[in-house]
């Protein structure tokens, strides 16, 4: 018998707040103090679901960088235009996902697609950081766009079916190359039904869910919009057991245990390190985007 991951919390949203002026956010860490115990992951904001008005200039975050860690963008409704220094853009629609891996820098700039900004229309998405481990910090950005038909997909029976953008559910694998063990699971749950599955032990894991309610190990309830449940390292086993149609994300990863020296959009091992990250950004070092002809 394998043992159930125990839940530690339920967590809701720790902030909201306006990413540039095209996310408005939801904020489930690190606004909850609970980042030590999710290493390797550093942040989760969830944007929407928005009513978005239709617009003549797209809605966004302009040009700014990151280094140290990578970005995963998750969208479900809506859809985002992104362009980077390193020469990549795309447009991630319903069902795509994002992994940008940042490394030793990237500029990039994240708005609303045009024709969604025309039309205007629901807005929803997850944004999600990984952190690296020290020894790829400095390596150089990769670029992932994983667009829906790329992201392997497991039936659950008639408890619904979970997106493999990460990792390995029960051997099939996931979409995303990363640098370190992590899952991350998109689980699209019928309501009145359950499912049973592993996460490994050691693992750093939560279950964010984005709408409906889950009952997690037949004790804990999440219920509702951006609800997070912070689960045990110990232990593999996890039941959920719907009322209602739900949307559930799932993360776990091995931790990193490094030392985390963070500064707005740059997360590295020291302080110092974070002032060279400064510095090299403002000489140009991370690259520019071209101006927009
Ligand atoms: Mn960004």
């Amino acid at each position: 018998m394998k043992e159930f991951k125990k839940v530690l919390g339920v967590y809701g949203p720790g902030s909201t707040h306006w990413v540039g002026d095209g996310f408005h956010v939801r904020n489930l860490f690190p606004s909850n103090g609970i980042e030590k115990q999710i290493d390797p992951f550093l942040m989760l904001d969830y944007a929407g679901p928005t009513a978005v008005a239709p617009s003549q200039r797209p809605r966004g975050v302009d040009e700014h960088p990151h280094r140290g860690f990578e970005t995963v963008t998750i969208a479900y409704q809506g859809a985002v235009e992104h362009r980077d220094s390193g020469g990549n853009s795309g447009t991630i629609y319903p069902g795509d996902v994002q992994w940008m891996t940042a490394a030793s820098g990237v500029v990039h700039e994240e708005k609303h697609e045009r024709e969604f900004t025309k039309r205007g229309g629901t807005f929803e998405m997850v944004q999600l950081w990984v952190n690296l481990p020290k020894a790829y910090k400095m390596s150089a950005p990769r670029y992932q766009a994983l667009s829906k038909d790329r992201i392997p997909v497991v039936a659950l029976g008639e408890a619904g079916e979970a997106r493999i953008i990460a990792g390995a559910w029960n051997g099939t694998a996931g979409a995303a190359r990363t640098f370190t063990p992590i899952n991350v699971f998109d689980l699209r749950l019928n309501g009145g039904t359950s499912t049973e599955f592993d996460l490994p032990a050691g693992h750093n894991s939560v279950l964010v869910l984005l709408k409906g309610l889950v009952v997690v190990n037949g004790d804990k309830e999440l219920k509702g919009e951006a609800q997070l449940a912070l689960l045990d390292s110990q232990g593999e086993r996890v039941s959920l057991k719907t009322r209602g149609d739900s949307v559930l994300l799932i993360l776990s990863g091995e931790p990193l245990h490094e030392p985390v020296a963070s500064y707005g959009p740059f997360v590295m091992n020291t302080r110092e390190e974070l002032t060279q990250a400064v510095a090299d950004y403002n000489a140009g070092k991370m690259g520019r985007l071209e101006p927009i002809r």
